[in-house]
């Protein structure tokens, strides 16, 4: 290591020293099933991280919830103090179905590990908690810390969007986990998503004997999909998909209802209303005479927008990598993270500080083992480094 102060250094040195410990941990996580809808195996989850926290002497609390699973904060000391915190952020939830860890259960190959939920986020999570753990053991942090384990982000967070957005505008600046990118790279701005669903309404009529009598909503899917694609605009990072569609009765039935759902993506804040509005109009004209179509909203993300503070943060972020032999740059996603929540309320924030994986959401999703102790050791450096505040 280059560079670091004496503090620095120890809590480095102990972080090194717990590399087995956080593969047992995430071994022990990944190998609970927690897909976003099934509270029981969320909590579990949740109540192992629980345990480790006690064992290391930091005070959780639960914020319950009846169908998902709870949020949980962590803080380092039982005594709350005015002063802003910097927050350490994850969700424990995965996009996989209950049976997936039988199936495919935690194993290391030539220095990845595989498992449901690996590297998006479980190994972030670990990352987390022995980085709070290492402050509790020597202290040094310039403000107070807290953490943030939430429990439904692959379903865009119902649950935890309001104690994700309340727990931000009291804090400092975030450091969300989710993985690292393949490049080492962290995620400093990324899009904002809408997801929504549509219903057309038609007629049904035998399509042999009565076909004039029939509307068909499948016709009018047609065209609104068309229509909806045509918004995409590369050029301002508005894309819109129509991912999912399905409709009819039968082969000789006019279909008599039809549905799609639809995927918005943008850039700027500001590109939203529009978009949206387009859309709207689009599933309000009906082209064939006689259909009529309603829109909900089903899920959103909102976008991690770049510069001012963010800027600085990830500044000391990317000087503590250099400090333990990582060169990180900062990088623009396309996909949705909790993290726009955090930064949609004014909280400088940084996305991707977890260790580095990829090919999230699928059968082949890996970590990269030997970056989990030093993208600890980087965040724990940047929190030492930031300023006093002012
Ligand atoms: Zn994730």
């Amino acid at each position: 290591m280059s560079q670091t102060s004496p503090t620095e250094t120890r809590i480095a040195d102990w972080l090194a020293g717990q590399r087995d410990a956080m593969i047992d941990l995430l071994r022990e996580v990944v190998d609970l099933d927690s897909g976003s809808y099934d509270k029981a195996g969320v909590d579990a989850v949740g109540a192992r991280f629980e345990r480790f926290f006690a064992e290391h002497g930091l005070p959780t609390s639960r914020e319950p919830h009846e169908q998902l699973g709870d949020a949980i904060h962590i803080r380092l000391d039982e005594q709350p103090t005015n002063e802003r915190p910097i927050l350490l952020m994850g969700h424990r939830d995965t996009v996989f179905p209950k049976g997936e860890v039988a199936r495919r259960p935690f194993k290391i190959e030539n220095g990845r590990a595989y498992g449901p939920g690996v590297s998006d986020m479980k190994s972030g999570l670990v990352m987390n908690a022995f980085v709070l753990a290492a402050f509790k053991r020597f202290g040094g942090n310039p403000a107070p810390l807290a953490g943030l384990i939430t429990s439904d982000e692959e379903i865009a967070s119902p649950s935890s969007r309001p104690v994700i957005e309340r727990t931000a505008r009291k804090a400092r600046c975030v450091f969300n986990s989710e993985p690292g990118r393949p490049t080492g790279n962290v995620v400093t701005g990324r899009k904002g998503g809408v997801f929504m669903r549509f219903e057309i309404t038609g007629k049904a009529a035998h399509s042999g004997g009565n076909f004039e009598k029939g509307i068909s909503a499948i016709g009018e899917l047609a065209h609104k999909i068309v229509a909806l694609h045509a918004l995409t605009d590369l050029e301002l990072g508005i894309t819109v998909n129509v991912g999912l569609v399905k409709g009819g009765q039968s082969v000789n039935t006019t279909a008599p209802s039809a549905e799609g759902q639809i995927d918005l993506r943008y850039v700027h804040p500001a590109d939203r209303a529009e978009a949206l509005d387009k859309v709207r109009a689009i599933i309000e004209r009906a082209t064939v005479p006689g259909t009529s179509a309603t829109l909900e909203i089903k899920g959103e993300f909102l976008p991690v927008t770049t510069g001012g503070a963010s800027q600085e943060l990830f500044e000391i972020y990317q000087g503590a990598g250099t400090s333990v032999g990582l060169k990180i740059g900062g990088e623009f996603s396309g996909g949705c993270a909790d993290s726009g929540f955090t930064s949609a309320v004014g909280c400088p924030t940084i996305c991707a500080v977890g260790p580095v994986g990829g090919n999230a959401h699928t059968a082949e999703e890996y970590l990269e083992v030997d970056s989990m102790v030093p993208r600890a050791q980087a965040l724990a450096i940047a929190i030492l480094r930031m300023p006093p505040e002012t």
